[in-house]
Order: structure tokens, then C-alpha cells, then sequence
């Protein structure tokens, strides 16, 4: 087993939870009602090893949309497919030191990287491009299952609806991106867009989640079915933005304090990747200035605090 010393693990981490349990800081996003009206004590921690040992604590059966989560996600998907030259032609690689939603691009252009808003609604319009618009979900959501090992995965029409409904700030966005020639021939704007809203409005567990977050680790195998979903480049790729771009304004605090990949969304999910060891997936919806789970981001500090998962620890 990677982790020989299960049950002593285990221990350490349902300690790790309850004091992180404590925690009374922070808001749920209020900006759809959908994610104002969940319950803010909800907090569930999952644990899926590369070799597929399990542990879940909490409320880790109780599906919340991966809003800002599947970013990652879906620019692995188009790794599968395209080059990195030719992706990043399109997006680039650095942290852009501002707010994800920024009505900005970088010196070239282009959106700073997948991990804001511009990044991933390029990175959309890039998925499966040859398809239609349909079946473009739909083999999304094949791949998504596959990542979970055919754990649970949903979609949520109000979230989605809503997203939709209160998207100014993204329709600028796109506006602007394409008054920059940020998006590949041919592309329909208003499609594009509400295929990134129907993104972001895909549902996991914080079990199912564990299972992506595994799959990164495992370098792109699932460690439950043995199936390779994405290639090794692909998860390489995706983890080194995560490290570096992945928790909001917090990035690099967290990649100096934590020292693992990890992405939070605005449900107040954390998929959090230990390579070649472990994913976890972190839910608990009220949220910090930056952002991110209030909970989430001290569970992942209290981690590195009692295990060397630090990726500068052990030198
Ligand atoms: N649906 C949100 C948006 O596009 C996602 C925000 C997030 O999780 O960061 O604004």
C-alpha cells in the first residue's frame, strides 16, 4: 500500500477535520441563490490513495456544483486532444496577479492561463471544437465519469440557469476576447459562453471528487478502474498550473505554504493533488476574501503541518 500505516493516518486526518470543524469564518457566494441558500456547515473531507484505499469524513455524499473546479478539468480534456503548442497559442501560463473574473489579457493578448475565467472560457471553446455543441457535452460528461470512476456526477439545471441568468461580467468577457481575436475561427460567442455556464454547473461528491483528484495523482489512471483517462502530459501540465494559479489571489501563498497543486471553486470545493500518493477533496461552502474555503485552505495547512506532502519537504 502507498500508505502503510492506514488507520494511524486515518486518525490523523479525522483530527485534522475536527479541529478544522471549528471554523466559523467566512460566507457561502451569494451571487446566484442557488449557492446562498446551502446549508454553510456542510463539511466533508474525502480520501482516495493511487492504490485506492477510501476514507470520507463528514458530508461527503451530498453534491455541490464544481464551479471553478472543473477549469482544470476541462483544460486536461483539451491537452488529450491538442498540443500544448498549439492550446497555448490560445491561453497562456502566468499567474495574472489579478482577480479571476479580470477584464483583462496579457501582453500577447491572450488570457494569463485556464485557471481564471478568460483562460477557461477559451479553453472551452477549444474542447472538442469539431463537434456539436451537444455532443460536446455529452462527451465531456463521459470523460468527467470516467475521472470518478463512475462515481457520482451530475449536472444542475438551476445552476446553470442561474449562472446564465447573472453573467455580465463573463459575457464582457467573451465580448472582449473576441474583439482580441483570443478565440479560435469560427467560434459562436453566445454557445461558447453557455457551455462554460453548463461547465461550471457540473456536480460531484466530495467522494466522486476524491476520485478526480486520485486520477491527477495517479497520473491520469484511475486508481479505481485501472482506466487511463487523460495522458501523463496532460495531468503534468494541468498540475503545474494548479500549483501555480489554482486557489484565486491565494496562489502563491498556497503553493509557499502548502506546496501542492490544488483548485477551489465558488461552491467552496477543494480538489487538492498529492502526486503519486493521494487526491482529497475538500467541501465546506463558507468562503474567504480570496475565495476559497475557509476550512478547506486550513485543512490543507494543518496537512503539510503534520505530514512532509510539502513538494520542498524531505530535501
Ligand atoms: N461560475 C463562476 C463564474 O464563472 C465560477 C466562479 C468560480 O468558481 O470561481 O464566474
Amino acid at each position: 500500500f502507498i500508505i502503510p500505516e492506514w488507520r494511524p493516518f486515518m486518525d490523523h486526518i479525522r483530527e485534522i477535520y475536527d479541529d478544522c470543524k471549528q471554523i466559523n469564518d467566512g460566507k457561502p457566494a451569494a451571487y446566484i441563490p442557488q449557492l446562498a441558500r446551502v446549508d454553510p456547515n456542510y463539511w466533508g473531507v474525502s480520501v482516495c490513495t493511487i492504490d485506492g484505499q477510501r476514507f470520507s469524513l463528514g458530508d461527503t455524499t451530498i453534491p455541490f456544483s464544481l464551479q471553478s473546479i472543473v477549469k482544470p478539468l476541462a483544460y486536461a480534456l483539451v491537452l488529450n486532444d491538442l498540443t500544448p503548442e498549439v492550446v497555448h497559442n490560445y491561453v497562456g501560463q502566468e499567474p495574472s496577479g489579478k482577480s479571476f473574473n479580470e477584464l483583462t489579457l496579457d501582453y500577447q493578448h491572450k488570457p494569463h492561463n485556464p485557471m481564471i475565467n478568460a483562460g477557461a472560457i477559451v479553453v472551452s471553446s477549444l474542447l472538442k471544437k469539431e463537434l456539436n455543441i451537444a455532443d460536446r457535452f455529452d462527451y465531456t460528461m463521459e470523460q468527467m465519469k470516467r475521472l470518478t470512476g463512475g462515481e457520482h456526477l451530475a449536472f444542475n439545471n438551476s445552476v446553470y440557469l442561474s449562472e446564465r441568468a447573472t453573467a455580465d461580467r463573463n459575457f464582457a468577457l467573451g465580448y472582449y476576447m473576441r474583439e482580441n481575436k483570443c478565440f479560435p475561427e469560427g467560434v459562436d460567442l453566445h454557445e461558447v459562453l453557455e457551455f462554460y455556464f453548463q461547465l461550471c454547473s457540473i456536480e460531484v461528491t466530495a467522494e466522486s471528487g476524491s476520485v478526480i483528484a486520485a486520477t491527477l495523482a495517479n497520473g491520469g489512471i484511475c486508481p479505481m478502474t485501472g482506466e487511463k483517462v487523460l495522458s501523463a502530459d496532460a495531468v503534468r501540465n494541468t498540475l503545474s498550473l494548479m500549483h501555480s494559479c489554482g486557489m484565486y489571489d491565494y496562489s502563491g501563498q498556497f503553493a509557499f505554504k502548502v506546496g501542492l497543486p490544488a483548485k477551489s471553486g465558488v461552491a467552496g470545493g477543494v480538489m487538492l493533488v498529492v502526486p503519486n500518493v493521494m487526491g482529497i477533496f475538500l467541501w465546506s461552502p463558507p468562503l474567504d476574501k480570496w475565495g476559497n474555503s475557509c476550512k478547506g485552505v486550513q485543512f490543507c495547512q494543518h496537512l503539510v503541518a503534520k505530514f512532509n506532502f510539502h513538494n520542498y519537504d524531505n530535501l
